[in-house]
């Protein structure tokens, strides 16, 4: 089994395993394209420490042969693709923050932290992560006749039902958040918030946090804007449900698995 273990120095040991980043598309070699090109420290795989390559814009060392995140997944294991999907938090944060926010000179990777650096007034920008909270929202005693909220959102692609997400307001704890995201989403109001597990969300930054909770009162009312249907589903008439990829298919499965 792979172990990936995160490193936030730039210390790099052994023979570098190279994460080429061309756009928002992955492509791994043992050598890097071209030695001028930014590189961060992602981690190590088993000892080989990983590094993330920034490529240029209108350059493609894999010659078409990149590919996407959500396509890598099912093609390398879970470690692998937590690394690959570090590189590309990684090399997006960096390229969106070249120039200082507080006086707008050019930033350079500091020394000393995992973090851009402004070369004026010395302020430090660390990665960006984008907290956001998933929550599978149960009805009724448990047991098989319980049922879970299930909801599609008006942007997706694919005929599928989720569990409710929402992103963490400034200031917001992460209970509060689940409560307010679903009163606002589906008009509804659950309590007895659990939480159950994260997963590191590289599109582009998000870290997904999951939570239980219970229904407590009200109708389902859908905000129009984001949600396109929502529904209350027993485990025997379940809907198309989002890929492994997800922690929220996760959250689905686990609760499936309790009746
Ligand atoms: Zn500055």
């Amino acid at each position: 089994m792979t172990t990936f273990e995160l490193a936030t120095s730039a210390a790099v040991t052994g023979s570098p395993i190279y994460v080429h980043v061309i756009g928002n598309k992955v492509f791994t070699d043992d050598r890097v394209e071209d030695d001028s090109w930014p590189q961060h420290v992602v981690g190590s795989l088993d000892r080989a420490t990983v590094v993330a390559v920034d490529v240029p814009d209108g350059q493609d060392p894999s010659y078409g042969a990149s590919v996407d995140l959500r396509r890598l997944f099912g093609m390398v294991d879970e470690p692998t693709w937590i690394a690959n999907g570090r590189a590309v938090q990684l090399v997006t944060w960096a390229r969106t923050h070249r120039f200082c926010g507080a006086c707008a000179a050019p930033t350079v990777r500091s020394a000393v932290h995992a973090a851009m650096e402004c070369t004026a007034c010395g302020l430090i920008a660390f990665p960006r992560i984008a907290p956001a909270t998933i929550t599978l929202v149960t009805r009724g005693p448990d047991g098989p006749d319980q049922e879970a909220l299930l909801a599609r959102g008006v942007e997706w692609a694919l005929p599928m039902y989720s569990c409710l997400a929402g992103f963490v307001e400034a200031g917001e704890t992460l209970e509060s958040c689940v409560v307010r995201e679903i009163r606002e989403e589906v008009g509804i109001t659950v309590g007895d918030v659990r939480y159950r597990g994260s997963q590191p969300w590289p599109f582009p930054h998000s870290l997904m946090i999951g939570f239980r909770a219970r229904y407590e009162s009200g109708d389902l009312v859908l905000q129009e804007a984001e949600i396109a249907d929502a529904g209350w589903f027993r485990r025997d008439t379940l809907p198309g449900l989002p890929n492994a990829i997800s922690i929220a298919r996760r959250l689905i499965d686990e609760w499936v698995a309790e009746a």
